[in-house]
């Protein structure tokens, strides 16, 4: 019944994805959304999976291989962190990645990157990684990585494909459009490596505190939205 579901919802909202292969002629930067324990590492706190998740695992090793082959390049890497003070929730969700936590942490197979010269790693208190790169000054750490690096398209990877990645890619998209991020062109996302939860409709009605989230359904949704507003979605990455 699912898949079928998703095979009627990919006629009907396509996403057009062709490999992207990246030479280095078009200055690239790598950015990872949330690819911390507390969504990712299984049994790591609330919003973690509860068990090993194909999609999740995908995810992570493909962020790991695109992670190494940009720091040998010394290509600019951007990692998102979800990280929130104990004090102060994010309705509708449960406590999760609190500051100072492993949750809050990198994955171990990428916990190299705080230590690494071409990346820049920020802690965020929000969904959209791109209000969460705003300063108390009003500094946008994110626009200037981006300038700084001159960087012409960024590659957009990790979860969920339908929040923290999708929101960040429409923000950078509408900052783009608004001439805030020149020189960027293009925003990418991989869809081989973003993922996003899963909750079965099942498992949703046996519990009226949760609300269903098809995992399949939800990872496509938020590609075709995040190509409605102008990404590119791309389904492999090589190198030249
Ligand atoms: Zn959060």
């Amino acid at each position: 019944m699912v898949s079928q579901t998703i095979d009627l919802l990919k006629e009907e909202l396509p996403v057009d994805q062709q490999p992207l292969i990246l030479s280095g002629d078009i200055k690239t930067g790598l950015v990872l959304v949330d690819v911390v324990n507390g969504f990712c590492t299984v049994g790591a706190g609330n919003l973690a999976p509860r068990q090993p998740n194909r999609q999740i695992s995908r995810m992570v090793d493909e962020s790991v291989r695109l992670s190494r082959v940009f720091a040998e390049k010394k290509w600019p890497i951007f990692a998102f962190l979800d990280t929130h003070h104990r004090d102060i929730p994010e309705p509708p969700y449960p406590p999760h990645c609190i500051a100072g936590t492993e949750e809050a942490k990198l994955v171990p197979e990428l916990l190299w990157l705080e230590n690494e010269p071409n990346a820049t790693v920020r802690c965020k208190d929000c969904v959209d990684g791109f209000l969460g790169s705003i300063e108390e000054d009003g500094r946008n750490v994110f626009i200037d990585w981006v300038k700084n690096h001159q960087i012409k398209q960024i590659l957009v990877v990790g979860i969920c494909t339908d929040i923290c990645v999708l929101d960040f890619a429409c923000s950078a998209l509408s900052a783009r459009n608004r001439r805030l991020l020149s020189p960027l062109d293009d925003v990418i996302v991989y869809s081989h490596a973003c993922a996003t939860y899963d909750i079965p409709v099942h498992m949703a009605r046996i519990n009226n505190d949760v609300i269903a989230h098809p995992q399949e359904l939800l990872h496509h949704i938020g590609l075709y939205m995040a190509r409605g507003r102008g990404a590119k979605i791309v389904s492999d990455v090589s190198f030249k």
